[in-house]
């Protein structure tokens, strides 16, 4: 028998997981519904047989973080890159935070930012949110009480879709004791972005990913844009050559193809949007989404809802726990949109 144990408390935590299943509509994990088009995928082909991968990738993957930075106008030495937002995440909470200190998180959010603060040995402090969400002075009191090291915002916010207003940011990232991580993993669909800050604030990190708009969640992509002395402490704690020459020229290829995201967008938006307006007719509560998903509340139970949708073919997401009620749908294909509309009618009604 194995007698050696893990750290306290690890055998308690359930791993992350959201059901992979193949169902005609996958409405579930936020992707993004269209496959890359062929141009892109025939460059990446030439791009990576091209590539030399008996050698190590770029340590620092410059070429990648030069291009990002000259897209957002931001510095290079400000701008990082790693295998998707998520490993932005933990490389911040693994240099700011740590044994003995302190991360808020405002509730209902993104589960991923409580569990990493865990991961790395840190203190949650959760300062609740209610509807509609909307981070106030009260709350940004509230958790500045706790003297956090880091805090989160995620906007717009996973899973309630509102975007934080601009000032909210500026009232955390004013009180300078705290790195403030806004997560912006869905800004390219709607509301506002806090890059135009991060000139006042050398403490506030605005993290992106390819993973939603730029339809690369296989590619494992995410970046952060923040000051010269952020990066230099991540860099502090990064593996060596963390970011395959894979994944450094999957990206590269994607930013040639942005154009073609863009596009994909609109479409996306459109899908979002007839969602919000055809789900009140079916009794159901939709809450207002700058993001690429809608989170509602059926007049019937959402467990029961969730398992008749899956019996008709459409995935989505039970959110019940953490928002009383409430499912999560993502905005797909026109098909994929009709599908879940015509099974979610024939459930409620
Ligand atoms: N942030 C938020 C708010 C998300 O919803 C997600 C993905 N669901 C991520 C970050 C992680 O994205 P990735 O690691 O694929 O970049």
């Amino acid at each position: 028998m194995n007698a050696a144990l893990p750290r306290p408390g690890l055998r308690e935590v359930a791993p992350y997981e959201a059901p992979q299943l193949d169902v005609p509509a996958r409405l579930n994990t936020n992707e993004c519904p269209y496959p890359l088009p062929e141009a892109f995928r025939e460059q990446l082909g030439a791009a990576i047989s091209a590539l030399s991968l008996n050698r190590y990738p770029e340590r620092e993957a410059e070429t990648l973080r030069a291009r990002l930075a000259e897209l957002q106008d931001h510095a290079l030495d400000g701008t990082w890159v790693a295998n998707g937002s998520n490993e932005v995440l933990v490389q911040i909470l693994q240099a700011y935070a740590g044994a003995g200190r302190r991360v808020a998180v405002f509730e209902p959010t993104y589960a991923l930012h409580s569990r990493l603060t865990w991961v790395t040995q840190s203190e949650v402090v959760t300062q609740r949110l209610d509807e509609p969400w909307t981070i106030g002075t009260g709350d940004v009191d509230a958790a500045f009480a706790s003297r956090p090291d880091v805090v989160f915002v995620c906007s717009p916010n996973n899973p309630t879709g509102n975007t934080q207003p601009t000032g909210a940011i500026v009232e955390i990232a004013s009180r300078g004791s705290a790195l403030v991580v806004v997560d912006e993993a869905y800004v390219e669909f709607g509301g506002d972005s806090a890059v135009a800050l991060l000139t006042r604030f050398p403490n506030l990190v605005v993290v992106r990913t390819f993973s939603k708009a730029f339809a690369m969640a296989g590619a494992r992509i995410g970046y952060c844009l923040t000051s010269p002395e952020v990066v230099e402490d991540l860099r502090r704690v990064r593996l060596p050559y963390h970011l395959s020459a894979l994944s450094q020229t999957a990206g590269l290829v994607a930013l040639d193809h942005r154009g073609e995201a863009e596009q994909i967008l609109a479409a996306i938006r459109k899908q979002r949007d007839r969602i919000l307006e055809t789900l009140p007719p079916m009794g159901a509560e939709v809450f207002p989404s700058h993001a690429n998903f809608v989170l509602f509340r059926p007049a019937r139970p959402a467990a029961d809802v969730w398992r008749a949708l899956l019996d008709r073919g459409v995935l989505i997401r039970d959110f019940s726990a953490i928002v009383p009620g409430c499912l999560r749908v993502t905005a797909g294909t026109p098909e994929e949109v009709d599908r879940f509309l015509s099974a979610l009618e024939e459930v409620l009604t």
